[in-house]
């Protein structure tokens, strides 16, 4: 019987069960019918979610189900990921944009030049943000990367982990609904939504690297703290200052 495979172009997955290689995911035949393939380690197939409902993929990506993690991390092959990254920067400096608006930020005080005053700040948040990320991505990525260097190559390690860091931040959409709806209760959302990233990148770390979860939240709290004092610090200096006095 003629078989055709469902990748023309080798490339090795993953089994979502026991994070083994496999060749393919699955066979197609010509009728359109489609064979799943099975783990020669595990003796399971190796990506049950091929047949799966994205949103119940979905809803196991939200329970942190490693077996959904690996699919999407390494089983799909991802279009958006700049998208991504620019959506996670506006999220970040919206949170802290509506955060300094809402408990620093002091309408009164300031001449009927407020909204600039605004404006500005909002352009402040954005590279204070995109500089956090950055610093937050790289650190995690170098520790991961030594911690793992026997089992993975550098290179491999810096392809694959910003990318997992980024699509395992989807939780900061969930702050950005909260303070649409409900911004007089937003701090506790924002402390949640945090917690809940920290932990969604953890289980994406831990996917990747083969590590425990605890290694994994150790790993990523190292790049969010260095991504934290940096951003602190720079909140901390001169260069923040323009933006809470009064405009002349
Ligand atoms: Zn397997």
């Amino acid at each position: 019987m003629d078989v055709t495979s469902a990748n023309p172009k080798p490339k090795t997955f993953i089994c979502v069960e026991c994070g083994s290689y496999s060749a393919l995911k699955f066979k197609k035949y010509p009728s359109g019918a489609i064979k799943l393939y099975q783990c020669v380690t595990c003796g399971d197939v190796v990506d049950k979610y091929i047949e799966y409902d994205s949103v119940m993929v979905l809803l196991d990506i939200l329970l942190h189900n490693s077996k959904a993690y690996r699919h999407v991390l390494f089983n799909v092959e991802v279009k958006v990921l700049r998208q991504l990254l620019v959506l996670s920067i506006l999220c970040d400096t919206y949170m802290r944009w509506a955060a300094f608006h809402q408990f620093c930020f002091d309408d009164s005080s300031l001449s009927n030049n407020w909204h600039l005053v605004l404006e500005l700040q909002f352009y402040k948040m954005l590279g204070i943000s995109s500089l956090e990320l950055c610093i937050n991505i790289c650190v995690t990525s170098v520790i991961v990367s030594f911690a793992n260097r026997k089992k993975m190559s550098f290179s491999e390690s810096f392809q694959s982990i910003p990318k997992s860091l980024l699509m395992s931040s989807y939780g900061k959409l969930l702050a950005l609904a909260a303070l649409v709806w409900n911004p007089d209760n937003s701090y506790w959302y924002l402390v949640l939504t945090k917690m809940f990233v920290i932990t969604s990148n953890a289980e994406a770390i831990k996917v990747i690297s083969h590590r425990t979860i605890a290694e994994s939240v150790a790993y990523v709290a190292c790049g969010v703290l260095a991504g934290f004092l940096v951003q602190d610090y720079l909140l901390s200096t001169k260069l923040a200052d323009w933006q809470f006095t009064k405009p002349a």
